[in-house]
């Protein structure tokens, strides 16, 4: 390596700023060259001299013992990289070798971590690492454990706020005419992430258990379906794959986040929640929510999020396609990747207040019908977002801990499609004054829901509210094991209780636009009561919608309903009505009676869009009264499931086969069936075509692998067909070592 002429000619002791001139942009976590120079010279170098005169550096070592060590140390040996990754605000050794012995009264030696285009100390992406006596928590400094022949080895300690990234390594050696350093190494470049171990760390985590769930766990469990049938479908995070540290630092780089706001994960976050979807910015997943998925794959054929961040990786284009859980799901890869704490929660009847007036408003017309043209609000069968755990010192003391963030593109935020990171805490109390985004996401979960009679002439009459619709429950996989756990109480106070107005009271009061929310007043008890249910809703099927009226009043009465049946997206935007029926009833004072409708599966088969989701909606009028009751419910049919096995033994190292097989319920057949099967460390995603299923037909499809990681692992699959959608399957299997 030759000396570079351009350095700069004033003595210093002390290495400095390094001025680039590339045209590449600063923000490169990856860069593969950069601007330090090998040799700053303080002036010129006398005849005669020999910068091999001095100490020179011959080796530095991350690998063998201390390599191991390392990692498993920090956590990161269950990541598919053969470099060294430490986590922040924790020591970590290394040898450097020398051409002569070190000898500390003389030598200068120090070790420094560099990251970006323009490394510069101010920021932090220059860092110069001195040998200190002592090391001292919450500072970069590098300890001399050992010193053994032409060798040292330092133990360094990494400041527990320092940026997360990529970094290269320089060992540089102070000579009386200039600083020496190593050349560029790409084996010693070094991955610094978050610690959630480390005290000092923002995302400090103390529990071993949450730790081991929410930063470690490469699977999970995605909750959907209808809040009375909830359903669950495996997840591959697979955070610890293949060049997958790479493909979540790279966007970083594509959503062009500043080197030095890179330690901060309340805006890894935030920058997250955008670039994980593709609007404005070419994110890594493009939404699509109209059951036409020609052009890509469908939402629900996902198995995890590795196959659609790697392709992100290599093309750098947006991925087709997402819905809600899979914009979680990537998201919660990237988070977990970086290391930050990080959990996929589901809401049930989930608002979605397109106006910001935090009521979600349904008008309907004379007749009882939902006027489509004025009810802009939606309330979606469920929504998926992450949570993300750090401490929050740009908010009061009390609001750290779990954040909401949610990539899915829903509202803009200050002009870009992102949502969060809003305190949980502050959700359930309403103090939706606190950033980010925290009056959409108190919406989400404890809007009321607000039924208005339009009027011919125009105007608008609040028929009905109801408080407790939106909401009903928040689910998140329990740490540990395949179940669910429930946080509906961390968002909010139970329905009916004073705290819940409460929260809701101060929401209005920081967060409303008050123009646009229509003044209300409290409705007298309804004297007749409606609800309904179906029975055994099974996917090709015929079932029933049962209704029950309950009369409470001392009078006879007469009601008329009419209930609408409509195949619904599972964003609540209704597609087709497949179903409409009038019916009126007579009940004794005090008295209950039910209806039936009946539902055939020719009505609905034909109108039919993936997750199987049919929106009924039942309005009633007590004729006595003239009062009006209303309420709707989503029914999800039933689908079947795939069953997988495997034949062999399951030990590291050795070929396996696994087997999925899968039975058309239908009596006819299914057409261009896609099956897909994955599982970290044991198999990458691989997928099928089958042409045709024949109706009521058993399939069967075997897939050899060789597992790589030995313990209890999980392999997924999903069938996705043009009729049939979201259909999954899933096998816990213990992978033993071999060795014993
Ligand atoms: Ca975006
Ligand atoms: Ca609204
Ligand atoms: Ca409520």
């Amino acid at each position: 390596m030759s000396e570079n002429k351009e350095t700069k000619v004033e003595k210093k002791k002390t290495p400095g700023n390094f001025t680039g001139r590339s045209s590449v942009p600063p923000n490169v976590s990856n860069a593969d060259e950069d601007e330090v120079p090998i040799m700053e010279t303080f002036g010129v170098i006398p005849r005669g001299v020999s910068m091999k005169d001095f100490l020179e550096v011959e080796d530095v070592e991350l690998y063998k013992q201390q390599y191991e060590k390392n990692k498993k140390e920090h956590h990161t040996d269950r990541y598919f990289n053969n470099k060294l990754i430490i986590r922040r605000g924790q020591s970590f050794d290394i040898t450097i070798y020398f051409n002569r012995q070190y000898n500390p009264d003389q030598d200068q030696v120090w070790v420094e971590y560099v990251i970006g285009r323009y490394p510069q100390q101010s920021k932090g992406t220059y860092i110069p690492i001195p040998i200190v006596e002592e090391l001292e928590v919450g500072k970069w400094g590098a300890k001399i454990t050992q010193s053994e022949g032409n060798s040292i080895n330092l133990t360094i300690l990494s400041s527990p706020d320092c940026i997360i990234g990529k970094f290269r390594l320089y060992v540089a050696v102070l000579t009386p005419y200039g600083i020496k350093r190593t050349a560029r190494r790409a084996d010693t470049d070094t991955y610094i992430l978050f610690n959630p171990w480390c005290k000092e760390d923002a995302v400090y985590m103390d529990d071993e258990k949450e730790r081991e769930e929410y930063v470690m766990n490469d699977v999970g469990f995605i909750f959907h379906g209808e809040i009375s049938n909830i359903k669950k479908r495996p997840w591959e995070y697979g955070q610890f794959e293949e060049r997958i540290l790479d493909a979540c630092l790279y966007l970083m780089d594509k959503a062009e986040l500043d080197m030095s706001g890179r330690g901060n994960p309340i805006k890894i976050c935030r920058v997250g929640s955008a670039v994980i979807n593709a609007r404005d910015d070419n994110g890594v997943v493009a939404g699509n929510w109209n059951n036409d998925y020609s052009y890509g794959v469908a939402p629900s054929a996902w198995t995890g999020s590795v196959e659609i961040l790697l392709e992100y990786f290599s093309s750098g284009m947006p991925v087709k396609y997402g819905q809600c859980w899979v914009f979680a799901g990537v998201f919660n890869t990237f988070l977990r990747c970086l290391g930050i704490p990080a959990r996929l929660v589901t809401n049930y009847f989930s608002a979605h207040d397109n106006d910001a007036n935090l009521q979600t408003d349904v008008y309907m017309d004379e007749d009882g019908k939902t006027n489509t043209t004025l009810t802009k609000d939606t309330i979606w069968n469920y929504h998926c977002w992450n949570e993300a755990w750090m401490s929050r010192p740009d908010l009061p003391v009390g609001f750290g801990g779990w954040q909401a963030v949610d990539a899915t593109p829903q509202e803009t935020s200050d002009g870009m499609y992102r949502c969060g990171p809003a305190s949980v805490q502050a959700i359930k109390h309403g103090h939706v004054c606190f950033q980010f985004d925290t009056p959409f996401l108190f919406s989400e979960v404890n809007s009321d829901v607000v039924y208005s009679k339009a009027l011919k002439d125009g105007s608008k009459v609040v028929e009905y509210v109801d408080k407790t619709h939106v909401g009903q429950k928040i689910l998140t996989k329990e740490i540990g094991g395949n179940g669910a756990q429930e946080l509906t109480d961390q968002y909010k106070f139970p329905e009916g209780c004073e705290e819940e107005r409460l929260a809701l009271d101060a929401a209005l009061m920081y967060g409303v636009k008050k123009e646009n929310r229509d003044e209300f007043q409290q409705l007298s008890e309804l004297d007749a009561t409606m609800d309904f249910q179906e029975e055994n809703a099974i996917f090709g099927s015929d079932f029933k919608v049962i209704l029950t009226f309950k009369n409470q009043s001392s009078n006879p009465c007469t009601i008329s309903a009419y209930l609408t049946g409509h195949v619904v997206f599972y964003t609540g935007v209704l597609k087709s009505e497949f179903k409409n029926k009038s019916l009126d009833l007579s009940l004794d004072p005090l008295s209950t009676k039910t209806a039936e409708v009946n539902i055939k599966a020719g009505e609905y088969m034909s109108h039919l869009v993936e997750q199987a989701s049919l929106h009924f909606f039942v309005t009633a009028r007590v004729n006595e009264t003239k009062k009006i009751m209303a309420k709707q419910k989503i029914v999800v049919l039933q689908v079947p499931q795939l069953y997988i096995k495997t034949v062999g033994e399951k030990v590291v190292g050795k070929e396996m086969t696994v087997v999925i097989e899968f039975t058309n319920p239908l009596k006819k057949k299914l057409q261009n069936v896609v099956l897909r099967v994955g599982g970290p460390s044991i198999m990458k995603t691989q997928t099928q075509i089958f042409k045709e299923v024949l109706g009521n037909s058993v399939l069967s499809w075997e897939e050899k692998c060789t597992p790589r990681r030995a313990g209890t692992r999980k392999i997924i699959a999903t069938l996705d067909s043009d009729i049939l959608r979201h259909v999954y399957g899933e096998l816990d299997l213990e992978i033993s070592s071999g060795d014993d």
